[in-house]
Order: C-alpha cells, then structure tokens, then sequence
C-alpha cells in the first residue's frame, strides 16, 4: 500500500511552533506580506532574516510529538511506500526519525545563496550576513518558499500523488496552493483520502473521511490501523 501524508503547521502545534492561520492570519505577529514575500527580503532584509533567525532559535528548542513519531513508526514499516510531504520549514519529522520527507516549502536550516544559487547548512544567524561557502558573496537568504515563488519538488510529489492508495492530509488549513489541491490529484487517480484536523478546513469537503482533534492523538490512532491492516 503506498501512502502520501501531507503535513501543515498544525502537526507542530503541540510541539510549541505556533500555527500560521490559527493567530488570525498573522505568523507570531508578523504579517505575511512582510517577511514571507520576496518584495518583503528586498525591501527590509534585516526584517526577515531576523524573523526567520527567531524561527530557526524556537523550533531548535522543542521536541517532535506523538504525531511526528508515529509518522517515522509508519515508515519503518512501509519504506519507501510512504512519502511524508511538508509545508513546514521545521526539521520536526527528520528529527523524529523520519527519512523519506519532502519539505516543498523549503527548510529553516538551509540556506540558499541569491548569488550562486548554491545551497548551504545555516551557521548562526543569517542576519549576520555570513558569506555563501560556495561563492563567499554575502548573498544568503534563508532557503524556504515565499509567497509568489514556486515550491519544490512538484514533479515527484505529483508522481507519489499519482500512484499512492491512501492520501492524509494532517493540520493544514487548505488555503496555500498548490498543497490545497493535492487532495484532488490523489482522488483524481484513485486513492482513499483522509484529513485530520482540530477544525474542518477550506477543503473539509473534498476529503472521503475527515477526523477531527488533535494530530498527537489521531495520526497515531490513525497509524495504528494501517499497520494492524497491513
Ligand atoms: P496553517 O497555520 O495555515 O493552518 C494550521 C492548521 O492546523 C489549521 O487548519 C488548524 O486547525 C490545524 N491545527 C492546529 N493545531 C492542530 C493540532 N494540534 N492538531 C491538528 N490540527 C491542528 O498552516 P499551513 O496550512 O501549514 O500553512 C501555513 C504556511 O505557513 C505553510 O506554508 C508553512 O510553510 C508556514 N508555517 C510553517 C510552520 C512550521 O514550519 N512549523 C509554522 C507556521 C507556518
């Protein structure tokens, strides 16, 4: 059985990362206009390099949870028959063991060189302006996708959304595309599709089974019955 989890920042929630939507749009008080768009980095660099340099600080000192752990326990089992697909930029999954892990939003840990185009490991803080390993310019920025630019790795997720049996949706909002949508490619060629949420999404309604309480309870109830059935 080939499986696509898709995450979004609810499965972080209870690890201690605020949500993005849950805050009435704001991102920890942030309007997203003003540190998640290319204009924002060009405008205000300081700005934003500060704001994700405080991201990368908070997500470096929790925990992965229940949910992230039972996704690692599922792919322990079916290997390369699970892809897990991120919109967050946390390394919550990896850290709980996770390997097979799609981050189409980018990484907080990565940074990627506007001079070069190099990618690097982030060194203390990008708002030091360190130079780029590759091309020593001065031109990092972190390595995650802003509102206006195209996410990563499309391609093999639409090939994993193609061919899986089973899609689960986990703690997201269904209002960033393309993420939204892939609920209806995966349907679109067959498989069951599952979202777990505290609260019905934009998307509730396209989903067969919707599961409603918190992903550190339910993915891994949830997890539990596809390893029993398996
Ligand atoms: P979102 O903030 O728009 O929505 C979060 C969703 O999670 C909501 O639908 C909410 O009901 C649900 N939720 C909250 N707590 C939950 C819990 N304990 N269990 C189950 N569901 C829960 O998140 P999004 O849809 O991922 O879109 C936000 C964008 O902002 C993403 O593109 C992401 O890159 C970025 N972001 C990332 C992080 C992170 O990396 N952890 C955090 C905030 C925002």
């Amino acid at each position: 059985m080939r499986v696509v989890v898709l995450t979004g920042a609810g499965i972080s929630a209870e690890s201690g990362v605020p949500t993005f939507r849950d805050a009435g749009g704001l991102w920890e008080g942030h309007r997203v206009e003003d540190v998640a768009t290319p204009e924002a980095f060009h405008r205000d660099p300081a700005t934003v390099q500060r704001f994700y340099d405080d991201r990368r600080r908070a997500v470096a000192s929790v925990e992965p949870n229940a949910a992230h752990l039972a996704l690692a326990r599922l792919e322990a089992s079916l290997g390369d028959d699970l892809l897990v697909v991120t919109q967050n930029i946390d390394d919550l999954h990896e850290r709980a063991g996770s390997e097979r892990v799609v981050h189409m939003h980018g990484r907080l840990d990565s940074a990627l060189c506007e001079s070069c185009g190099e990618r690097s490991p982030v060194v203390g803080d990008l708002g030091d302006r360190p130079a780029c390993p590759a091309c020593g310019r001065a031109a990092l920025r972190p390595d995650v996708v802003w509102f206006g630019e195209l996410p990563y790795e499309l391609d093999r997720i639409d090939l994993a959304l193609a061919a899986c049996d089973r899609f689960v949706a986990v703690g997201t909002s269904g209002a960033v595309h393309p993420a939204a949508g892939f609920v209806l490619t995966a349907a679109g060629f067959g498989a069951v599709t599952l979202e777990i949420n505290l609260v019905e999404s934009e998307v509730s309604l396209l989903f067969d089974e919707v599961r409603l309480g918190l992903a550190s309870m339910l993915v891994p109830a949830w997890v539990d019955e596809v390893l029993a059935a398996a």
